[in-house]
């Protein structure tokens, strides 16, 4: 890329600057005190004391008891992060990037924790039930449940999951629905459809995205981008989001989750027998009071991939983006709309180098544009 880096962009705004700086602290003291709660109930002892609660409260059943600990667990951590979590419903206000009241913000949380809840005490109760059962093969037989499990939930996403958040309905425009039919037609392809995803109730900023598997599979585009977009910035984005579907990115991402969930059941079943059979820190593998460290190493883990799945996922929309220079006529659109997206977004289109590698999931808005300008030169 360093022959397209020559060409000079307006530097982002002090605004813009101190936005993302107070976002990045932000995920990074999320992740600092959810990482610190777990060290501190495993050193402290504390996880055995809610074991020994859980137990109590069950009459000694096993299968309602580690449901218990997982709702102790999980309600302790929203207590511990919630001021976080108001902090960051508070800046997009105060930087003018929300529509969003209180009350609705508060019911979406409530909502986020029941599902995360319910999750959770699935994936939770099947890894207690395999360690009591399976000991030896508990973490393989684990992760290929849980892999059929995330392939279900990104196929049930679009329809269950997205709108328990936001409205959805077909996209009415005619004039872009031929439009993508021809950019389909021209892929030999075929997404099922394209809807309008209702975000101004909560958001000022637009997004785009492709989403479900199979039948669910389709375009949404937030209505903030619609209703302020030209057409022909609204078919560069459309174009954008089609390369990832000729692409097969949502297949391979889960290819790819799937080694990394593969390592890190493995990793989990090493770190606890080290920590039953050597450390003596816990009696028995399917010991529930162990739960912190399992979510330890899975936190650990994703830390430590965090730029590797970052640089895959740059390197996903950079072909998205070559495919979209490659389907519509000319690459000023996509270059109009990504301005427009860093201004609304408040979005930093010049990053520094070691955000951009350890943050980003998607390539800096100045690197996509630079990349459309020497596609345009060369063809
Ligand atoms: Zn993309």
């Amino acid at each position: 890329m360093s022959a397209t880096e020559t060409i000079t962009l307006a530097a982002d705004s002090a605004e813009t600057r101190r936005y993302n700086r107070l976002k990045r602290w932000l995920s990074v003291a999320d992740f600092g005190v959810g990482f610190a709660l777990l060290i501190v109930l495993l050193v402290t002892g504390w996880t055995g004391v809610l074991r020994d609660l859980a137990y109590r409260e069950s009459r000694q059943n096993y299968t309602l008891a580690v449901f218990l600990y997982v709702v102790m667990l999980m309600l302790i951590s929203k207590v511990i992060s919630l001021p976080l979590d108001y902090y960051g419903f508070r800046l997009e206000h105060r930087f003018n990037l929300s529509n969003q009241r209180l009350r609705s913000w508060l019911w979406d949380e409530c909502k986020g924790l029941g599902i995360g809840l319910a999750l959770a005490t699935i994936v939770v109760e099947l890894v207690y039930t395999l360690l009591r059962e399976e000991p030896q093969h508990w973490w393989l037989i684990a992760w290929a449940v849980f892999m059929v499990m995330m392939v279900l939930l990104a196929q049930l996403a679009p329809v269950v999951l997205f709108p328990i958040f936001y409205k959805f309905e077909p996209l009415e425009n005619e004039e872009l629905k031929h439009r993508l039919i021809v950019l389909s037609e021209r892929a030999g392809t075929r997404v099922r459809g394209v809807y309008k995803w209702n975000l101004s109730e909560k958001s000022k900023k637009a997004n785009a995205a492709l989403t479900g598997l199979g039948a669910t599979r389709r375009i949404i585009l937030a209505d903030t981008l619609l209703d302020h977009y030209s057409d022909d910035e609204i078919e560069a984005v459309l174009a954008h989001e089609l390369g990832h579907h000729v692409h097969r990115h949502i297949l391979k991402s889960i290819v790819v989750e799937a080694g990394v969930t593969l390592l890190g059941f493995w990793l989990a079943n090493v770190v606890l027998r080290y920590s039953v059979e050597q450390r003596h820190l816990f009696e028995t593998p399917s010991d529930f009071a162990n739960l912190p460290l399992l979510i330890l190493v899975a936190a650990a883990l994703s830390l430590v991939l965090m730029p590797a799945l970052n640089a895959y996922s740059r390197f996903n929309e950079r072909q998205a983006d070559r495919y979209c220079f490659e389907s519509v006529p000319s690459v000023e659109p996509f270059i109009s709309s990504m301005n427009k997206l860093s201004e609304q977004n408040l979005a930093e289109k010049t990053p520094s180098r070691w955000v951009e590698w350890l943050f980003h999931s998607h390539p800096a808005i100045a690197r996509r544009v630079a990349a459309a300008e020497v596609w345009a030169r060369e063809h």
